[in-house]
């Protein structure tokens, strides 16, 4: 059978060059972002319908999640206990000091009757180097003793016990809940708190309305890597001062684009890859 191209006069369609392909694929690519940077644009100007920002929210996170698939809580801790004192000892400091001094603390202090009985000069020199050791002290020493009189000496697996103790709010007993017991929780940190405001997902600076307005937008089974993708994050590229906007994966999606530089080789060299210390 003659082919096409054997036929006089023909004229072989021509299959498009990689060069046109990548040029096409680019065409969509920026057409898509600019009807994303739009999207961004309408949750600026308040015209973003609720059902508009909840589909934007959950796209920003399974980004997160795909950016950042080993976000964990990057406190070490054994069991409920151990993460509840290093939770509290973590307040304005970083997981990687609580972590350098927890082990000396649990090795004396290995459950809730050891650390109530504790002489709190002893227990204030380990917890130096975190800072506030003395208010931290009196609260982990406060909340031990406090598990010993009201939950026989057992971390208590209920939001409504945990807030009871002596150090602990919404923030800390949302920690020891998702990541000790498999409930979940969302952690308003500084982090998450900052990031909801700037994906517009709430203006809210009060973490239990933050708390309220996020969790509303996402299924419960979501909350505890929600939270730990939104810290992640923050502590890697979307900081306080300078987020590295042009290395940002959800960039597309957040009306605070611009904050930072969003030149690509500038952002990059403000992304971190691990924890701060
Ligand atoms: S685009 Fe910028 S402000 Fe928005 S999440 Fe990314 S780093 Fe943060």
């Amino acid at each position: 059978m003659a082919r096409l191209r054997d036929v006089p006069g023909s004229v072989v369609p021509k299959s498009p060059t990689p060069a046109a392909r990548a040029d096409r694929s680019g065409g969509k690519t920026r057409q898509r972002v600019a009807g994303r940077r739009a999207g961004a644009a309408r949750q600026r100007s308040g015209a973003e319908t609720q059902l508009a920002r909840t589909r934007r929210a959950r796209r920003i996170n399974r980004e997160l999640a795909a950016t950042y698939p080993d976000a964990h809580c990057e406190l070490d801790f054994a069991n409920p206990f151990e993460l509840l004192v290093a939770t509290i000892c973590s307040a304005q400091t970083t997981d990687v000091r609580v972590n350098a001094v927890t082990p000396r603390l649990f090795a004396a202090y290995p459950d809730a009757e050891a650390l109530a009985a504790a002489d709190p000069d002893v227990v204030e020199q380990i917890l130096a180097p975190t800072g506030f050791f003395r208010a931290k002290t009196r609260s982990i020493i406060g909340m031990a003793a406090a598990v010993v009189q009201n939950f026989d000496g057992q971390v208590p697996g209920r939001l409504s016990d945990l807030v009871t103790l002596p150090g602990v709010g919404r923030k800390t007993a949302n920690v020891v809940l998702g990541n000790a017991f498999g409930v979940p929780g969302i952690t308003v940190d500084t982090h998450f708190g900052r990031l909801a405001r700037r994906f517009g997902w709430t203006d809210s600076t009060d973490p239990d309305e933050v708390e309220a307005q996020v969790g509303a937008m996402f299924p419960k089974s979501e909350w505890t890597m929600l939270s730990h993708r939104l810290i992640w994050h923050g502590r890697r590229r979307c900081h306080a001062k300078k987020p590295a906007c042009g290395a940002c994966p959800v960039a597309a999606w957040c009306p605070s684009y611009g904050e930072g530089p969003t030149d690509e080789a500038v952002a990059a060299k403000l992304v971190k890859d691990g924890p701060p210390r």
